[in-house]
């Protein structure tokens, strides 16, 4: 997963950028990363970290110009390497570009193999850079119809951010799957993963981008086409119950308010007797407020979680029994002492952490816990560009809610169907993406990725 910014027609450009990565930076902490343009030369500065760590205090400095545009990841495809930084910077025979990508491609490493056996070297392990070969080798004579052009010939999820002199392109794929959104601050031009970008920089929200909908931004202003075939819409419909942010709107909808709605049909679905709803902090507090609001059972927060937690920490040699979880979320005693609990997240990927938080509550003094979980049981890996365990992993793909149940020592376990997110998210089946839940894949899986992923058996020798 990743987040993107672009910044068109501002003298701070670069320092926009860096402040809408601040607003984006739960989309992805691994690395972040700044292009911006000056005239016909582009500026890179980027690292590995959190972008309060990657960008000292001069390094903005070296990103003059009026356009920008900003990355930060969370790999999917690619390791967590410094090289695979984005954006993304080089130069091709029209001249500089970069990009800046949040998805995934489900057929690069095919696109990636026949490029590589024609000749191309490739500098990162990344999909992105496919579609930068793809560009680069284009005959089209403009750089927006070459990046148009290489675009046709991936498929996959790509919300996408192209900077060259003069010019920043934004795409989001004829599928729709991750956001993209424009704003616009006095007379300059802001693209963003997410509205809270916007927020935080006084943009006003002038629109999201369409589903293969292709924007080009110049000092003329903004153009709009729509090049690509669009087919069934699949914008994410995990964004919604995890990724972004509750302060944005995304895909038409407050998140918040989306959220608040899985947690009425969790309680619709799934009720339970119990004297406190207590969210899993931050994931599942406003599906929590739902789930009380509908129950009438009082919301509190019962796990108080410690937001200065960084991936650096070192745990003592000496055993400690649930050390890992307890840095990060300690149960609030006095609220959890002798009473029948409902614990709500919004998702269980490997189980771990459900069962570490749920024995956590109960030596705490819970009486009873009722895990409720805002979303249905994850079966499958993501291709589209959230970061997902194999499927092997991923404890719901082999194990029954109650076999999961007794796993994370709850009570009682339930999770909200298919239906009841589609009511909460007030769209049906073929307008989002519920692939991680259902394996409905909106694109067809080359074999080989397949295979890759152990979607399907090993052909027998
Ligand atoms: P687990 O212990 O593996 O079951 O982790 C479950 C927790 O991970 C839940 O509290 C979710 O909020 C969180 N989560 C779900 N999906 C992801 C993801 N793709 N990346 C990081 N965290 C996630």
């Amino acid at each position: 997963m990743c987040g993107i910014v672009g910044i068109f027609g501002h003298p701070e450009a670069s320092r926009l950028a860096y402040l809408g990565l601040y607003a984006l930076q739960h989309r992805g902490q691994e690395s972040a990363g700044i292009v911006s343009a000056d005239g016909q030369a582009l500026a890179r500065h980027s690292g590995m970290g959190h972008v309060a760590d990657v960008f000292p205090k001069d390094a903005l400095e070296k990103l003059p110009g009026p356009s920008a545009i900003g990355h930060v990841r969370y790999s999917t495809a690619g390791s967590s390497v410094s090289s695979n930084a984005q954006p993304f910077l080089l130069r091709h025979h029209r001249g500089p570009i970069a990009v800046a990508h949040n998805g995934n491609l489900v057929d690069a490493s095919l696109a990636r193999t026949a490029l590589e056996l024609e000749g191309a070297i490739f500098q990162t392990t990344t999909d992105t850079e496919t579609i930068l070969h793809l560009v680069a080798r284009s005959r089209a004579s403009d750089v927006v119809d070459a990046i148009v052009e290489s675009l046709r010939q991936v498929r996959g999820a790509f919300s996408l951010l192209f900077l060259v002199p003069g010019r920043l392109v934004a795409v989001r794929d004829p599928l729709g799957f991750r956001p993209l959104s424009l704003g616009r601050i006095g007379g300059a031009w802001v693209v963003a993963s997410e509205t809270c970008a916007f927020d935080l920089l006084g943009a006003e929200h002038v629109r999201d981008l369409e589903r293969g909908e292709v924007v080009v931004i110049d000092v003329a202003g903004v153009h709009s086409f729509r090049p690509f075939a669009v087919e069934r819409a699949a914008p994410c419909a995990f964004e919604h119950v995890y990724f972004a942010r509750p302060d944005s709107r995304l895909f038409g909808q407050s998140v918040q308010a989306v959220r608040q709605r899985l947690g009425e049909e969790l309680f619709r679905e799934h009720p339970a007797k119990a004297d406190l709803v207590a969210p899993v902090p931050d994931s599942g507090v406003f599906a929590a407020m739902g789930y009380a609001r509908a129950s009438g059972i009082p919301f509190q927060m019962a796990l108080v979680r410690n937001h200065y937690v960084g991936r650096t920490f070192i745990e003592p040699s000496q055993q400690i029994r649930n050390f890992g979880v307890r840095v990060k979320l300690n149960p609030v005693r006095d609220l959890l002492a002798g009473r029948r609990i409902v614990l709500l997240d919004d998702s269980i990927v490997r189980g771990t952490t459900s069962r570490k938080i749920v024995q956590l509550c109960r030596e705490a003094g819970a009486r009873e816990v009722h895990v409720r979980i805002s979303s249905p049981p994850t079966i499958g890996p993501c291709h589209y560009g959230i970061d997902t365990p194999t499927r092997e992993e991923l404890i719901a793909s082999k194990q029954s809610v109650e076999e999961i149940r007794a796993f994370v020592g709850a009570d009682s376990l339930a999770y909200l169907s298919v239906e009841g997110l589609l009511r909460a998210q007030g769209v049906s089946r073929d307008e989002v993406c519920t692939a991680c839940w259902t394996d409905d894949q909106p694109v067809a899986l080359p074999r080989a990725e397949a295979e890759q992923l152990g979607l399907f058996e090993k052909p027998r020798r």
